[in-house]
């Protein structure tokens, strides 16, 4: 650590730092940054910087409002997109209450606490997302829609085209950042994109996912376009999923890979899978936490809605991905769930938490799905078991409330403000009048 600390603060000198920025994320997901002039850091890494955590949203009761952050000098990195007159460079923070205890609502703590679980029974939690977003002419909407920048759909090459230009742009920008990316691309829907990073340990994915949230918004600024997250922005168009790899590690060993198992998925694997499944109507509060995140889930074009898993199946929750022979350490199943709008620490953290439970209790992984779930009727789907996601924030509101699972993995006092705060979004939103209701009623009743 000292050493850290030592190559940071030669760093800050040698490259001319002027700002030093502190990120952490509140529990909804947004992130915080409080600029440092450059003589502070050291200062900052013996003792924290204080700030009043009651501001943030989650982050503290009143009565405890004080709390530190201390940065986490492995993440310094200078930020490519602040010019070379005053270099800036960002750290994340861990916060603690002033007697130095974890503050129990940080986000990047209870993701800590969950991969701290995992290592006691021997196990690193991998992840690899792929996120989607839209880019859009502005933020601006005309005639009530957004505009997307382009026409184009999944995988186009568009000559000239603003979508191309932007995830070079981004791309660069991320590998600068040391976050690397595996593939990117046009995705379904017009002014839609995707880029998929490369698979890292879940807390430093969850800071590289933060990051990339930034990098993109900053991307689309600096290019005069603007980068939503939203996760279904257009009733016609697909949503902005954040499916993503899930794997464990036993040591250099992938605990997901049995040569001899159906799809080379190891027993722990099975378990896992079994534990996404049970657990994700508890846990879908969390990973689609917006009144809009069920419109993706309900709206088709490939975001699933039935809790089933399958083999290389888009429309299950859990797919099982064909890799190459020989490559057993790429083992892994993808939770398709996720939407590009959640707070990735908590996502992952209920992920791990779901599949752990999983294999502790040794759950039972059932019968594949085939086919297109969505192709057959509710009868069909009862008679095979497949069970549905929450229909609406209200619904996942209720399924988490009761979750010993989500309670114990988010711990009380995030677990509390979860419910309240979304429980005003969705009161603010049902008691709006809608445009649909006024264009179906209005002029007939
Ligand atoms: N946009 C889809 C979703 O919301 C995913 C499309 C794909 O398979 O990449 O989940
Ligand atoms: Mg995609
Ligand atoms: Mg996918």
């Amino acid at each position: 650590m000292d050493k850290q600390r030592d190559f940071v603060l030669r760093t800050i000198e040698e490259r001319g730092v002027k700002f030093v920025r502190l990120w952490f994320t509140d529990v909804v997901g947004t992130l915080k940054s409080v600029a440092l002039a450059p003589a502070e850091v050291e200062g900052a890494f013996s003792e924290g910087v204080g700030f009043d955590g009651s501001a943030i949203e989650g982050l503290a009761r009143s009565s405890e409002a004080d709390v530190l952050a201390h940065p986490d000098p492995t993440t310094f990195q200078i930020l490519p997109w602040r010019g070379e007159i005053d270099p800036t460079a960002r750290m994340f923070c861990d916060i603690t209450t002033p007697d130095g205890q974890p503050a129990v609502a940080d986000p990047r703590n209870v993701l800590k606490r969950a991969l701290a679980k995992a290592n006691d029974r021997g196990f690193t939690f991998y992840t690899h997302p792929e996120i989607e977003f839209y880019l859009l002419k502005s933020s601006e909407l005309v005639d009530g829609q957004p505009v997307p920048v382009d026409k184009a759909g999944y995988f186009d090459n568009v000559p000239g085209g603003t979508a191309h230009d932007f995830r070079r742009r981004a791309v660069r920008m991320l590998e600068d950042l040391s976050i690397s990316v595996e593939f990117s691309h046009h995705e379904g829907g017009p002014g839609q994109n995707e880029i998929d990073l490369r698979y890292a340990d879940a807390l430093t994915m969850a800071d590289n996912i933060m990051t990339f949230r930034t990098v993109v918004k900053e991307v689309a600024i600096e290019q005069g376009s603007y980068a939503t997250f939203m996760p279904k922005p257009f009733t016609d168009h697909p949503g902005s999923g954040m499916h993503t790899h899930l794997s464990l590690f036993e040591g250099d060993v992938n605990a997901f890979y049995d040569a001899g198992g159906q799809y080379q998925l190891s027993a722990i694997g099975r378990q896992f899978v079994a534990g996404l499944l049970r657990h994700a109507p508890e846990v879908t509060a969390v990973t689609n936490q917006f009144v809009n995140s069920y419109k993706r889930l309900w709206g088709g074009d490939e975001a699933p809605s039935y809790i089933t898993w399958g083999h290389n199946n888009r429309s299950a929750l859990v797919r099982v991905p064909l890799y190459k022979p020989g490559k057993g350490n790429s083992a892994r199943v993808e939770y398709r769930g996720l939407d590009s709008a959640v707070n990735p620490y908590l996502g992952f953290a209920l992920l791990l938490a779901a599949g752990l439970k999983g294999i502790e209790e040794g759950y039972e992984l059932p019968p594949e799905a085939e086919g297109d779930v969505w192709s057959l009727t509710s009868a069909e789907r009862r008679a095979l078991g497949y069970d549905r996601l929450p229909g609406s924030l209200d619904e996942a509101l209720r399924l988490m409330e009761h979750s010993e699972l989500v309670a114990e993995t988010l711990g009380e006092q995030v677990f509390e403000y979860v419910l309240l705060n979304k429980r005003r979004e969705w009161n603010d939103y049902r008691s709006r009048v809608t445009p649909f209701e006024l264009e179906s009623n209005l002029e007939i009743l």
